[in-house]
C-alpha cells in the first residue's frame, strides 16, 4: 500500500489547487510495474485495487491530490502561468531515505487546463512508459513509470483517439517554471519558501548553509543546478537522445528527465536533428541541447536575484560571476560522456578533436549512432581512420568503458510507432516485449534481434508529436 508522506501540499496555497481526478470507470490496467512498486513499498496491491487508485475511482488513503502552479518560457516566450493541466500528485512516498512524488498524467481537469480536456491519448502514454524505463536502465536520471492504463473512452486530438492515464514516479515535481511562477508575480516569500523547499529536498550538500542570511546559499543552489543539469543533458548527448521540448517547466529541479513529449532517439546521426513537429526552428535540436539547458540556467537564476541581496546591482554581479563560472560543468561533462565512449578516461583537448572528427564522421555518411558506437566498442580496428588515434588515448579500462558506455539496444522511434499503431488495434503484445527489451540494454539477446536494427528507409519516422 502507498504510505503518503506528503510535504509539498502543505506549503502555502498559493503552489496549488486540490483536485480530484475524473473517474474512468470503463478503464483497464495495461502494465503495472512491479519491480518500482516494490521500490516504492507498493506491491502488495491486487490488480482491481492498483487500477481503482490510478484511474480517479478511489482515493488512496483518502488524501486529495494537488495539481502544482507553474509557469514557463516556452519556444523562448514566457508565459507566466501554465500549471498542471492534466496531472495530479496524489502524494508522496519515502522508502529506503528517498522521497517520491506518485502523480497521474491524463486523469482530467484541473483549474490549470485553461482550454485542454485534461486527458491523454494513449499514444504518448505508451511513449513516455518505453521510453523513461530505457532511459532509468540506461542509467539516466529520471522520472519512472509505475502504471499504464487504457480509459476506454476516446479523446479528441486529430480525430478520435483512446485515452490513457500514466502513473509517474518523479524525485519531484519542482520546475525551473515553478520559480519563474513566483518571480513573475514578484512574490519573494513564496519565492524563498520554494528554494528552502527545495534544498531541503533536493540538495542536502547545502543544507547547512540554510540560516546564513548573506544569500551565499542561492548562489550555491544555481551552481548545483548546473552541475546536475550539466550531467543529465550530457548524458542525452552520449545517447543520441533529443529531448524535443526543453521549455523551462520541463526542466526539473531534481536533475532528471522530465516530460517526455515528442522526444527519441536518432538513429542516423545529424548534429542539427529534430524529430518534433512543433518545434519549427529547430530550437531543441541535437546539438542546442547544452547551449539551451545553459539559457535555462539563466533563467532560473534570474528568478533568484532578489533573493540574494537587497541590492539589486549587487546581487546582478554576484549572479553573474556564479553563472560564467558554472557554465564549465555542461562542456567538462560532455567531454567526459563522449570520451568514456571512446574508451578514454585521460581525456585532453586532443580527445574534443577525435571526438569532433568522429561525429562529423558520422554526420557525413548518416552513419546511425548507437550502431557506429557499438560496432566501435565490439572491434576497435572497424573505423580504419580512427583506430590508431583511439588506440592512442585509451587506457586499460578502455574495453570496459565502452561496454557500458554504448547500448546495444535503444527504444528506437519505428519501434515505439509500431508499439502504438498495434496498441491501437488492441494488441499490446510488442509494447510488452519492448518494455522487457529495454531493461538490459548493453546485453545482447537473440529474441530482440529486431530492436538492434536501425529502421528501413521505409521504417524511418521523421516527425514526432506530442500528442496532448
Ligand atoms: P507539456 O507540453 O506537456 O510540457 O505541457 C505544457 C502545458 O500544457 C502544461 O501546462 C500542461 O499541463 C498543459 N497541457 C498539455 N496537455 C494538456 C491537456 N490535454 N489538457 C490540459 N492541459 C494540457
Ligand atoms: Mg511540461
Amino acid at each position: 500500500m502507498f504510505n503518503f508522506n506528503n510535504t509539498y501540499s502543505k506549503l502555502s496555497d498559493n503552489f496549488f489547487y486540490h483536485v480530484k481526478p475524473e473517474d474512468f470507470p470503463k478503464s483497464s490496467l495495461i502494465i503495472y510495474n512491479e519491480d518500482l512498486a516494490k521500490e516504492l513499498g507498493a506491491q502488495d496491491l491486487d490488480h482491481t485495487e492498483i487500477l481503482q487508485y490510478l484511474s480517479g475511482q478511489r482515493l488512496i488513503n483518502n488524501e486529495e491530490p494537488i495539481s502544482m502552479a507553474y509557469a514557463a518560457h516556452q519556444f523562448g516566450h514566457f508565459v507566466p502561468q501554465l500549471g498542471d493541466g492534466r496531472a495530479m500528485l496524489l502524494g508522496e512516498v519515502v522508502s529506503n531515505g528517498v522521497r517520491r512524488d506518485i502523480q497521474l498524467k491524463g486523469s482530467g481537469q484541473t483549474p490549470f487546463s485553461r482550454n485542454g480536456d485534461g486527458k491523454s491519448a494513449l499514444g504518448p502514454v505508451l511513449r513516455e512508459y518505453i521510453v523513461s524505463e530505457a532511459m532509468y536502465h540506461l542509467g539516466v536520471p529520471t522520472t519512472r513509470a509505475l502504471a499504464a492504463v487504457s480509459t476506454n473512452e476516446p479523446v479528441y486530438r486529430n480525430g478520435a483517439e483512446p485515452g490513457g492515464i500514466l502513473t509517474r514516479v518523479a524525485a519531484s515535481h519542482i520546475r525551473i517554471g515553478t520559480f519563474q511562477f513566483f518571480a513573475a508575480r514578484e512574490d519573494l516569500k513564496s519565492l524563498k519558501e520554494l528554494a528552502d523547499y527545495t534544498i531541503q529536498r533536493h540538495y542536502p550538500e547545502i543544507k547547512e548553509l540554510i540560516n546564513d542570511r548573506s544569500g551565499e546559499i542561492y548562489l550555491r543552489l544555481i551552481q548545483e543546478v548546473a552541475k546536475k543539469h550539466a550531467k543529465l543533458v550530457s548524458r542525452w548527448m552520449g545517447l543520441g537522445f533529443i529531448h524535443g521540448v526543453m521549455n523551462t517547466d520541463n526542466m526539473s529541479l531534481s536533475g532528471e528527465t522530465i516530460d517526455f513529449g515528442p522526444c527519441a532517439f536518432m538513429d542516423e546521426f545529424q548534429f542539427n536533428k529534430v524529430f518534433s513537429s512543433i518545434d519549427r526552428q529547430g530550437r531543441y535540436n541535437y546539438q542546442n541541447q547544452i547551449p539551451i539547458a545553459q539559457w535555462n540556467l539563466y533563467r532560473f537564476a534570474e528568478c533568484l536575484i532578489p533573493l540574494i541581496d537587497n541590492d539589486q546591482n549587487i546581487a546582478i554581479d554576484k549572479v553573474t560571476k556564479t553563472l560564467e563560472d558554472s557554465l564549465k560543468y555542461y562542456d567538462q561533462q560532455w567531454l567526459m560522456t563522449m570520451a568514456n565512449k571512446l574508451g578514454i578516461s585521460d581525456y585532453d583537448e586532443d580527445t574534443r578533436e577525435i571526438i569532433t572528427d568522429w561525429l562529423t564522421y558520422l554526420h557525413d555518411h548518416e552513419l546511425d549512432f548507437t550502431i557506429s558506437f557499438r560496432t566501435l566498442t565490439e572491434d576497435i580496428n572497424s573505423f580504419a581512420q580512427f583506430s590508431e588515434r583511439i588506440k592512442a588515448k585509451q587506457g586499460e579500462e578502455a574495453q570496459e568503458l565502452m561496454n557500458k558506455s554504448n547500448p546495444i539496444y535503444i527504444p528506437r522511434n519505428h519501434q515505439i510507432e509500431k508499439v502504438i499503431d498495434m496498441a491501437y488495434e488492441a494488441d499490446f503484445s510488442h509494447f510488452f516485449k519492448m518494455c522487457e527489451m529495454v531493461k538490459e540494454p548493453f546485453l545482447r539477446r537473440e529474441e530482440y534481434e529486431e530492436f538492434e536494427r536501425a529502421p528501413q528507409k521505409s521504417e524511418r519516422v521523421k516527425a514526432t508529436f506530442c500528442g496532448t
